[in-house]
């Protein structure tokens, strides 16, 4: 074990940066959202595409341990919905020269992708987090989240204004991409090239074609009924409002947090033009915070599928590259490592808002698991 006070967290140095001078705390950006709220309500999301990777694993701890130390701090209760994304694209299938997906849910139900493989690691980490910290979760799939009447009701603002909302959620082509899946086979085209959006006075119409089954409708009811597919732009401003009905909704402080790429450019060009646009004023807003990313040694975020794309080219180290077998034979003993980790970055503004790179990872891995053949492994 490394002696208390020299350990990699201990010996990290931090270039000034301006929110962390604003800040003392962490639970200073919730202070005044929160003031005469009865709880904290954080919320995150992530997409269901397997084995949680390992940026998701920090980030999912992340949330945990905000979650626990801002509720400490400001002395209110504090609960997190994870927003599980079974929506997220497990097939594509080129017909015609056009791209169409099935989602992870639909594969899921026609006996395609096994539930259990695609939840189960998910479900062991919120479980194993909740067990640490007690701070109690929700696990909402994404056919609940696309029903609920605050996202609908944004759904309609968006169709009926679909020209204010265009240059936001798609300045290349000002397609707003609303899709439906065929009623027989539940394709769906991605560049919703045939999608016909129609606002309604209390449902939104999409109508589009399966290359298979022809044109169909889908309705879609501001109070309940009906699939659709948002992309994460659309789902991003719909949670937003969401979020910020919530408020009143649960007295809450609504808090939402995601990894920092969701920061810099997507909040200003986004989120923050829409929700203004949506005529939200600034004080409902919900509480944005971003968790700090984890960066190969190219300064790039970390992503194990351009790794496998590329090969070498990020120059991982050794440790990274094993890292399914190191959180398969030391599962628990590396999520108490990065939990020590998070709850640093939870309190301190310095920790919080930066990034850290694999080389780090690795040496606050490193020294303090008990054994190291995995390197070998
Ligand atoms: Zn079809």
């Amino acid at each position: 074990m490394t002696p208390i006070g020299t350990s990699p967290s201990d010996r990290l140095i931090f270039a000034p940066v301006g929110i962390s001078h604003l800040t003392a705390d962490n639970a200073d950006l919730l202070r005044a959202a929160a003031a005469g709220r009865s709880r904290l309500r954080f919320t995150t999301a992530a997409q269901l595409n397997g084995v949680p990777h390992f940026g998701t694993v920090v980030t999912l701890l992340t949330v945990f341990a905000l979650a626990q130390h801002t509720s400490d701090v400001l002395g209110l209760p504090a609960s997190i919905v994870f927003d599980a994304l079974d929506n997220a694209p497990a097939e594509h299938l080129t017909i015609d020269g056009e791209t169409y997906t099935r989602t992870v849910g639909d594969l899921i139900d026609s006996g395609h992708l096994d539930r259990t493989e695609r939840v189960s690691g998910f479900e062991h980490l919120l479980a194993w987090a909740h067990r640490r910290c007690g701070v109690p979760f929700e696990f909402r799939p994404y056919d609940a989240y696309q029903g609920l009447h605050s996202v609908r009701t944004c759904l309609r603002t968006l169709a009926y204004r679909h020209n204010d909302f265009a240059p936001i959620v798609a300045p290349r082509d000002g397609i707003i991409r609303i899709r439906p899946r065929c009623p027989v086979c539940r394709l769906m085209q991605k560049s919703a090239k045939d999608l016909r959006i129609t606002a309604l006075v209390d449902a939104i119409r999409l109508d589009s074609r399966c290359p298979h089954h022809g044109p169909y409708t889908e309705m879609i009811p501001v109070d309940g009924g009906g699939w659709y597919d948002a992309n994460t732009p659309v789902r991003s401003i719909q949670k937003g409002y969401l979020l910020a009905a919530e408020r009143d909704l649960y007295d809450a402080c609504s808090v939402s947090v995601d990894g920092a790429d969701w920061g810099g450019a997507w909040h200003a060009h986004v989120l923050a033009p829409a929700l203004a646009t949506l005529g939200i004023s600034p004080t409902d807003w919900p509480i944005s915070l971003f968790t700090p990313l984890i960066t190969d040694r190219t300064g790039g975020k970390l992503s194990k599928t351009l790794y496998v794309t590329h090969g070498a080219y990020a120059d991982l180290p050794e440790l990274f590259l094993n890292l399914d077998t190191l959180l398969a034979q030391h599962g628990d003993d590396v999520l108490e490592i990065l939990w020590a980790e998070a709850t640093r970055w939870a309190a301190e503004p310095r920790r919080l808002h930066r990034t850290y790179t694999v080389d780090y990872i690795t040496a606050l891995l490193d020294a303090t698991l008990p054994i190291t053949p995995i390197r070998t492994a």
